[in-house]
């Protein structure tokens, strides 16, 4: 790789302060000054900027316990985005996998990596992901069976032309359900409760696959994921 790109990509300087700061006589390879941005480099390099050595990083896959209030865009806008929360370099590359609305909590994913993005989202791979909801209304009785029995088979949500993949509904309690669906249509869940009549107060993500939330993030807090952990959905 050309070291001007070495250096935009593992540090925060476009290519054309990267260029200026080699001109400058700022960066070392291999202990020697370097002005050339067209010089190449290879992993067996030590490339120091202002004393520090720069590695390029690999694909990266991070949890993140989503906060409510915190938007899953790459815009900035009325509230702080996600990867604002990621004390990361280049975080903004990181793209969430799938979206949570900007009031619904827990497991949010983002990574860098495209391909296992999309088996994640892609309805094709029919990856469950599971919510816990907060209903304004009780859902129980003849009520609660007729919205289990409704999920299971499918609901057409208003403005979409063909109904919901089948989902479980379980309640938890008078005003509190699980909801597991394999797609990820928009504001899907809460649309699925509004067609049974309900309306859902609080939203927050357990579980997407085989993967729950670790219990030890609090809102707000990010960990990458393990190796085993990102195989799971190759
Ligand atoms: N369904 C919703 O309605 N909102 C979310 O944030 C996720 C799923």
């Amino acid at each position: 790789m050309r070291l001007d790109r070495f250096l935009s990509e593992t540090t925060d300087l476009t290519r054309g302060l990267a260029r200026r700061v080699l001109t400058a006589g700022e960066v070392t390879v291999n202990g020697e000054v370097e002005r050339k941005g067209a010089r190449h480099v290879n992993e067996k390099d030590v490339v120091c900027w202002r004393d520090e050595t720069l590695a390029l990083v690999g694909l990266r896959y991070v949890m993140l316990h989503k906060p409510t209030g915190v938007e899953c865009t790459a815009r900035r806008g009325l509230y702080p985005r996600v990867v604002d929360l990621l004390d990361l370099p280049h975080a903004e590359r990181l793209q969430p996998v799938g979206r949570l609305d900007v009031d619904t909590s827990g497991l949010l994913l983002l990574t860098d990596d495209g391909q296992w993005s999309h088996r994640v989202t892609s309805p094709r791979h029919r990856c469950a992901k599971v919510y816990h909801a907060r209903l304004a209304r009780t859902l129980e009785g003849i009520e609660a069976e007729n919205a289990i029995e409704r999920f299971a088979e499918g609901i057409l949500l208003d403005g979409d032309d063909i109904p919901t993949r089948p989902a479980e509904l379980e309640c938890l309690g008078e005003k509190e359900v699980r909801l597991t669906i394999h797609e990820g249509r928009y504001h899907q869940v809460r649309r699925m409760l509004a067609a049974v009549g309900n309306h859902v107060e609080a939203l927050h993500r357990e579980s997407i696959g085989q993967l729950a939330l670790d219990p030890d993030l609090a809102p707000g807090q990010w960990r990458e994921l393990s190796a085993r952990e990102v195989a799971l959905f190759y």
